[in-house]
């Protein structure tokens, strides 16, 4: 029974194989397979429909239901049976269509004499093509085999649509991947960039879903098994063994590559009449689909895993690999679900921007692209499904927004954005050499954030006067294993180098919260930005700090030195990282290491306890450096990684602006040199409101320099405070409109 079931669903697949081979028309196409279906499943009704844009769909052909209906009856994503089915990317089978939840009568379509209903996802990894529908008027459930029949056939015909085989004039229906599509994401990295796609990883092609010889496919589906499990084994024997999260990762993929269950799914759907790799897709997009309803998160790791899996498979049984034979262009923009900071640090200053699928404003790879200064936008939803290597793509890191494959006109608008502001960076390079005086003659210093021995030529070209924040996570962050001291020394050494006596503010190790190491054992903490993070760890963990300042002090060879404490929340630990310092400076000396010609110890104030320290807290602090970012999550208590509530409360708030002052005034007292290196810095309308409310030190991203510098050349800081004034006075919650409505009237717009 089985076996007649089989070799039937085989010749069903077989005909539909001819069909794609034929020199026939999309809409002819489409007629002849809903007629093949009908007579092979033998139902009265069997109906294509397909999406017509993101939101709709198409019954683009049909046998059995009224010919006139075709290209007519519409419907909305998640409307009626058919909605239904593509929303949820779920069968529905039932003896009694009317009756069931959400049916809709589409009288023109005559389906009402029409009892049962069965209806299948068109799906091809993880991408919504359409729905595939067979009725008849026989009150009855279609079996499990029937419906396991109809999905192998949807899957054949997703194939199909990806190949094209149904574009035409009389169909309507156009290429896929070729429509423009705009994604609306979050901006990790600021800046805009217009290029090409580069996918991180390529779509396979599937040429032939469809193949007779079973026994022939099996062979090959086992054998690519087989090198795949050879692989994952390989994978396994170089992992660290203390990377435990890369280990659960690798044993989650042999646990699969070894599953009897998948491989057996696999094999039955071969047994229908797919080929290796469409039987391989197929139960991947099954797995997608659950995917994104799985609410447990261990469940969805491993779903993800699986999926990771059957790339690699996929590659394997189509020859495809990472290198499709295709060059990357010459303005890529990087398209990837996630990436590591490693891959991302390989492809370098190569990209022009970056777009993710997931990833968070902290992750590892935002900082990279933030080092970079590459734009990113993160969480665009479906954009690997949907761009295609070499399509052209306009990315607007300041927005959060994508144009994938742009229209004329949307592109147009954009390389208007990017002239201007080309020819903005051109007029920011003519001040590059003159101070950023206000026009009441206070001068406000500017120095930039670094991260990688790639930012410092930024140094020259933006006119910074220093690096105010040099992040050092990024060498703990890219490599398996803690880095060796004399590499950091190297590093170290090569970033003074670069900076040709610029003052350099070393950052120490600041990890936890978002920025966990590979190596380290992930700590489960219920709130993590507030938990074992920073300088706590440094404190709890000295070996790996002293080890840091020990690479620092060598680094410096003679030099001036100056470094600063990350998340000092209390006097003490300011206190008792210094003496390690001091300590390590001894300890150098005695070793005959040339010390550093001076040292500067600042700590970095991140959380408002440390505004509230004591005198001598800032009196023994040779300088204090605002960490934005940190200090108004913790000042609002609204994280800033989350997406709900990180824009909620306004920098220019005026209890915000007010406690700035308020460190300000504590560290003009004690003659304590201070500056601000949060993002906000980077931003105009900030920077200015910090300066008016007495910082005279600033620290950005490279590309901000110039704009705030012209920006500061113009104004009246003197004015600028009067209109913050009134602002509080007149009860404000925000400055920001009065501020923009103030330099409005300057003819400033931003
Ligand atoms: C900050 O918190 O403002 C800061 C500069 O540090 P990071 O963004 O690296 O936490
Ligand atoms: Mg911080």
């Amino acid at each position: 029974m089985a076996h007649s079931l089989e070799s039937e669903s085989r010749k069903l697949l077989g005909r539909l194989k001819e069909t794609l081979a034929e020199d026939s028309a999309g809409q002819e196409r489409l007629d002849r397979i809903t007629h093949i279906i009908a007579d092979s499943m033998r139902t009265e009704v069997c109906s294509i429909y397909l999406f017509r844009d993101a939101e709709t769909l198409e019954l683009c052909a049909t046998e059995g239901l009224k010919p006139e209906a075709v290209h007519i009856t519409r419907m909305r994503i998640g409307e009626g049976l058919v909605g239904r089915v593509a929303k949820f990317a779920r069968a529905i089978n039932t003896g009694n269509a009317p009756a069931e939840k959400g049916f809709r009568y589409m009288p023109e379509t005559g389906e009402e004499i029409y009892s049962s209903f069965l209806g299948v996802p068109i799906q091809r990894l993880g991408e919504r093509m359409g729905v595939l529908v067979v009725q008849s008027k026989e009150a009855r459930q279609f079996s499990d085999d029937e419906l396991y029949a109809l999905e192998v056939v949807a899957m054949v015909l997703a194939e199909m649509t990806e190949l094209g085989a149904f574009v035409g004039e009389e169909s309507g229906l156009s290429a896929l991947h070729q429509r423009p599509e705009l994604f609306r994401g979050t901006s990790g990295q600021e800046g805009v960039a217009a290029g090409h796609v580069w996918l991180h990883e390529p779509r396979v092609v599937v040429t032939n879903p469809v193949a007779d010889d079973p026994a022939a496919e099996k062979t090959r589906l086992q054998e690519a098994v087989d090198q795949l499990r050879v692989s994952v084994d390989e994978m396994l024997s170089i992992a660290s063994t203390s990377d435990t999260e890369q280990l659960q990762v690798l044993e989650a993929y042999r646990m699969f590559a070894n599953s009897r269950g998948w491989m057996r799914r696999m094999e039955e759907d071969i047994d229908r009449g797919l080929s290796a790799e469409a039987a391989v897709e197929k139960e991947q997009s099954v797995a997608r689909s659950r995917l994104q309803t799985v609410p447990d998160a261990y469940l969805r790791e491993r779903l993800q895993d699986l999926d990771d899996l059957s790339n690699r498979l996929l590659r394997i049984l189509t020859g495809q690999g990472n290198e499709t034979g295709a060059e990357m262009p010459e303005d890529p923009i990087l398209i990837a679900r996630n990436i590591g900071p490693g891959e991302l640090l390989s492809y370098g200053r190569k990209l022009a921007g970056i777009v993710l699928e997931e990833g968070s404003v902290g992750s590892h790879a935002a900082i990279v692209a933030r080092a970079l200064a590459i734009p990113l936008v993160i969480h665009c939803k479906r954009i690997t499904t949907e761009a295609l290597n070499g399509d052209k793509i306009l990315v607007d890191g300041e927005q959060g927004v994508v144009h994938l494959r742009p229209d004329e006109q949307v592109q147009k608008a954009f390389m208007d954005k990017i002239a201007m502001q080309a020819e903005a960076q051109e007029r920011y390079a003519s001040i590059r050499d003159v101070p950023a005086t206000t026009k009441c003659g206070t001068t406000i210093s500017l120095h930039m954030n670094a991260g990688l021995m790639a930012d410092l030529p930024s140094l020259e070209s933006s006119g910074a006067e220093g690096v105010g924040l040099f992040r050092t996570e990024l060498q703990f962050l890219i490599r398996n294993k803690v880095p060796r001291r004399a590499e950091l020394a190297a590093l170290y050494g090569r970033v003074m180098d670069a900076a040709h006596g610029k003052r350099v503010a070393f950052r120490t190790l600041d990890i936890g919260s978002d920025k966990v190491l590979p190596y380290m054992k992930p700590n489960d903490e219920p709130n993590p930005a507030l938990g074992w993070r920073a300088i706590r760890v440094g404190l709890d963990k000295s070996g790996v700090l002293r080890m840091q300042l020990q690479a620092l002090i060598r680094g410096a060879a003679g030099r001036p030195l100056t470094v600063m404490f990350p998340f000092v929340a209390q006097f003490d630990e300011f206190k008792t990282a210094r003496d390690y310092l001091l300590r390590e400076l001894d300890r150098e000396e005695k070793l005959g290491h040339t010390l550093p010609s001076s040292v500067e110890i600042g700590a970095m104030l991140e959380t408002p306890s440390l505004a509230f320290a004591p005198r001598q807290f800032f009196e023994m602090a040779d300088f204090i450096s605002i960490g934005g970012n940190d200090l108004k999550q913790f000042f609002f208590a609204a994280d800033r990684e989350n997406e709900r509530v990180r824009r909620r409360y306004d920098t220019l708030n005026v209890s915000f602006l007010t406690f700035i002052e308020q460190i300000a005034n504590r560290c003009d007292d004690t003659d304590t040199p201070v500056s601000f290196c949060g993002e906000d810095a980077g931003r105009p309308v900030e920077a200015l409101c910090f300066a008016a409310m007495g910082l005279r030190s600033l620290s950005m991203r490279p590309a901000s320099v110039g704009p705030i510098k012209s920006l500061l050349r113009s104004v009246n800081l003197t004015e600028v405070r009067g209109v913050i004034d009134e602002s509080i006075a007149n009860g404000d919650q925000s400055v920001r409109p009065s501020v923009l409505d103030y330099l409005a009237r300057q003819g400033w717009a931003f």
